[in-house]
């Protein structure tokens, strides 16, 4: 029997056998799942659990954090240390089943999770993990031979020290080219010059650890260590940006800004890279975008790449102007996009959303999506901010878990009009039917019987305790 009917069976003996108790998801009115545990997912599940919904948080990995974990560079870890606080305190409440280890469009599928394990709305939380391809011909025939994507490079980096990690792992040469723009092109820019700079000073009889190095920046490291950046030999790498620095999308611009709210934000942006270039001593050269690969035999060398120019309004053109560049790796960093889940129609490299404010699909009117599968912004705020917005939607328009009229009903009616009058609002304030016993109860197996097979056991605090991070 294969591992899939195994786990099959499992199942099955577990649903004909297990006790039924009343828990939180089996007296639950309406429950969702949400698919994703980082930063948009548990905002979204412990939004809803706050307000009386009971939830189930599906996550492909051992651990809920996400990008915060794995996308992320590991020197982050002040931020990581705060954002993996606030994930856990939103998660861990007694209204929320987690059930890690567990890839919806794999493990289960999208349509049979939407369709038949009756959950009143299922919310796509699970981010953007693909890399954007490099718009260059034939891209794909250099991957890691000579083009490197940022997902996998970063987790190759989070993983150094790991030796169970079985992704593909990469060197950090001298004199490298980024492709991008936004605070991850900006991250990998930093790995280089951090990477190349620490093997030289260690050359010198200097040991320092990266977050050391990337707290104090080169040249300060330097300078303690009685040397300079220039003295090292670091050829250093390039972060080559379609744009100019004042549109990097790396601070943004509210809806509806004045004139003077967008310059404000364009010195901000030119700030953030100007800081980030003197710490880590990186060249950037600007309105520049690849064109075509540069090769010897089967490797990328370097690139083609054209020179652009932009209008008052921001529209970019080419101009005449070609440079090539060596390198001994590009790194492209110029946006992640959604893993395709079967059974989700994509348009072009995106969900096709009907509805681009709560992330809906056609054919499948309880599914919500939220964070960054649909704001497509590297930006945990932004990601945190939008889940909210979803999940408040969720909450008053569609399941009506608000404070309704029903509570406020005149206290001189009778018992027998009050019921009848909760019913007639209840039908108003809710776009969705409350889930019946019985299939909350078939529901609660289902999803006790993963959790089982996965071996989560008790609270996502222990679990989380239990299953740490990779040494760093
Ligand atoms: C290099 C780098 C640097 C960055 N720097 C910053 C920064 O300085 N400041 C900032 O604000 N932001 C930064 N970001 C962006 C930020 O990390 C993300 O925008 C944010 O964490 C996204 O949160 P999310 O919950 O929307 O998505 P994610 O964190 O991607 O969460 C999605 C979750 O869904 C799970 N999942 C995916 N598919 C499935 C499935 N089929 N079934 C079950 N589970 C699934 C994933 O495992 C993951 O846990 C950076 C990103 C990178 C890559």
């Amino acid at each position: 029997m294969g591992e899939q009917g195994c786990y099959q069976l499992t199942c099955t003996i577990f649903l004909l056998f297990s006790p039924i108790m009343e828990d939180e998801l089996s007296t639950s009115k309406y429950t969702v799942a949400v698919i994703g545990s980082a930063v948009a997912g548990a905002q979204v599940a412990g939004q809803l659990a706050d307000r009386g919904a009971r939830v189930v948080v599906f996550e492909q990995n051992e651990r809920p954090f996400g990008k915060i974990e794995d996308g992320l560079p590991r020197w982050h870890s002040a931020l990581r240390d705060k954002e993996f606080a606030k994930i856990l305190n939103l998660l861990d409440n007694p209204r929320i089943q987690f059930v890690p280890k567990t890839r919806i469009g794999q493990d289960i599928p999208f349509e049979e999770l939407v369709r038949s394990w009756g959950f009143s709305a299922v919310v796509l939380a699970n981010g953007s993990w693909r890399d954007r391809l490099l718009p260059i011909p034939e891209a794909d025939k250099w991957i890691n031979k000579g083009l490197v994507y940022q997902n996998p490079f970063v987790q190759s980096f989070n993983h150094e020290k790991d030796p169970n990690y079985t992704g593909k792992r990469y060197d950090y040469p001298d004199g490298g080219l980024v492709v991008g723009g936004g605070l991850a092109s900006i991250d990998m820019a930093k790995l280089l010059m951090l990477e190349t700079s620490r093997a030289k000073l260690a050359e010198n009889g200097h040991d320092i650890d990266i977050e050391a190095l990337e707290k104090k920046g080169i040249p300060k490291a330097c300078e303690e260590f009685g040397t300079t950046f220039e003295a090292l030999g670091v050829q250093g790498c390039t972060l080559v940006y379609r744009r100019r620095a004042e549109d990097m999308p790396v601070a943004s611009v509210p809806k509806g800004a004045t004139p003077e709210k967008i310059l404000q934000i364009e010195g901000q942006r030119r700030k953030i890279l100007e800081r980030a270039r003197s710490k880590f001593c990186f060249r950037f050269l600007p309105l520049t975008s690849p064109e075509a690969a540069l090769t010897d035999g089967d490797r990328l060398i370097g690139l083609r790449l054209r020179k652009m120019a932009r209008d008052g309004d921001g529209k970019l053109t080419r101009t005449d102007e070609v440079v090539e560049l060596r390198s001994s790796i590009v790194i492209s960093s110029i946006g992640s996009i959604p893993e395709p889940i079967p059974g989700i129609e994509m348009n072009g490299e995106l969900f096709a959303f009907n509805d681009w404010d709560l992330g809906r699909l056609d054919g499948y009117p309880t599914v919500f999506s939220a964070g960054n599968v649909v704001t497509g912004k590297g930006n945990i705020v932004a990601s945190r901010k939008h889940a909210g917005s979803v999940a408040g939607y969720i909450i008053e328009k569609y399941l009506g878990l608000t404070d309704s009229p029903a509570e406020s009903l005149p206290k001189d009616l009778t018992e027998e009009v009050k019921d009848q009058a909760r019913v007639v609002i209840e039908r108003v304030y809710t776009q969705v039917d409350p889930v019946t016993l019985p299939a909350v109860e078939l529901m609660r197996k289902k999803v006790a019987a993963r959790q089982q097979a996965v071996g989560y056991t008790g609270s996502i605090r222990d679990w989380v305790v239990a299953h740490p991070p990779p040494p760093a």
